[in-house]
């Protein structure tokens, strides 16, 4: 059973579906519990890829058949999000006007000058440094952008902070838990547990529907990355509802399908813990892969420390969703030191 969202909703492709599935063998080994990785992170040609661009699909698709010429967006400094509009308004053909907030007191003479954000430069974006602090409220700084680009004659197209509190935002990780379902059944595995970060909501929205259409349950662990569990809660609690509308689900989405974990997010958005670096470094030592102390790090460091208390239990088949987010690691190489 499916939600059968390309039927119903149209969508420009980005990336090179599926993204490829695969075991993490000897992080599964030091921790007792088999944990396989979903490569968001590597399924995109465009710009480093990540999480951004499957919600992104839905909203091109829309901004083409609006008519759109400009994709205006907002996000941190270091936002891998408003990186990854910069690079969907290049393949557009569209231009593209950032604006990149401080969310975090991130003290680095390049923190606004590496990563993310001199990629998005490069790719022809204009990154606009204003306005301060992480929420999911609608910030005047990105009002007035949009009244730009409509002031030099153009006609934008709204893209609010990682693609979430927009109608068509919980598509893609809805078309996400399809994608699952199918590798499951070619690899001859079920996950009964999903581990996914969690910030502006809608990929942890998304997967809680499109898995929610499927016959068998799991449980999905979104681990916040606000540092503000109520404020994430309340955001994946509104874009599950208002998707599972939008999408068709046969049933409501309640309090209890959105499972929120609130200890891993560090002291705040953007600033990692002793054990987010903890995390980073063993699955960089034990498997290869790269995660970064604003996302990822923090979901591993979760998944990490669930596992070895019991929480997620011996036994338990774990799919943790890599969401990208490396990019960023060179503005904080001072967390390495
Ligand atoms: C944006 C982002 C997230 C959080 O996803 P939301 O949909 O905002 O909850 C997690 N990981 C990475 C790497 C991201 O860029």
């Amino acid at each position: 059973m499916s939600l059968d969202l390309d039927t119903k909703f149209p969508r420009r492709s980005l990336a090179f579906w599926p993204s490829p599935i695969h075991p993490l063998p000897r992080l599964s080994q030091e921790l007792g519990v088999e944990v396989w990785a979903k490569r968001d992170d590597i399924a995109s040609g465009l710009a480093f890829g990540g999480n951004k661009i499957r919600k992104l699909e839905f909203l091109a698709a829309d901004a083409v058949a609006q008519g759109c010429d400009t994709l205006v967006s907002i996000g941190n400094i270091q936002s891998n999000h408003t990186r990854q509009v910069a690079a969907v308004a290049a393949v557009l053909g569209m231009r593209c006007r950032l604006v990149q907030e401080e969310w975090t007191r991130w003290d680095d003479p390049v923190y606004d000058k590496v990563g993310n954000i001199l990629l998005s430069r490069l790719m022809g974006a204009e990154t606009l440094l204003e306005g301060e602090g992480y929420s999911t409220a609608e910030k005047d700084t990105w009002q007035r952008a949009l009244e730009q680009v409509r002031r030099d004659g153009g006609k934008p197209y709204a893209i609010p902070a990682g693609a979430s509190d927009h109608p068509l935002g919980g598509l893609g990780y809805a078309r996400f838990a399809d994608e699952v379902a199918a590798q499951e059944q070619a690899q001859g595995v079920f996950f009964d547990t999903v581990v996914t970060a969690t910030c502006t909501g809608s990929t942890q929205a998304g997967m809680v529907v499109g898995f929610a259409a499927q016959p068998r349950s799991r449980r999905v662990i979104g681990i916040d990355t606000a540092a503000n569990a109520e404020m994430t809660r309340a955001a994946v609690t509104k874009i599950a509802q208002a998707t599972a509308r939008l999408a068709g689900l046969r049933r409501e989405i309640g309090a209890a399908d959105i499972e929120i974990e609130p200890r891993f997010a560090g002291p705040d958005y953007g600033l990692p813990d002793a054990a987010t670096i903890a995390a980073i470094r063993m699955v960089a030592r034990l498997e290869g892969m790269l995660t970064d102390p604003v996302y990822e790090g923090k979901s591993m460091a979760g998944l990490i420390a669930m596992a070895r208390s019991g929480e997620i239990p011996k036994g338990a088949r774990v799919l943790y969703a890599h969401l990208g987010g490396a990019p960023a690691l060179n503005a904080y190489h001072k967390a390495f030191a």
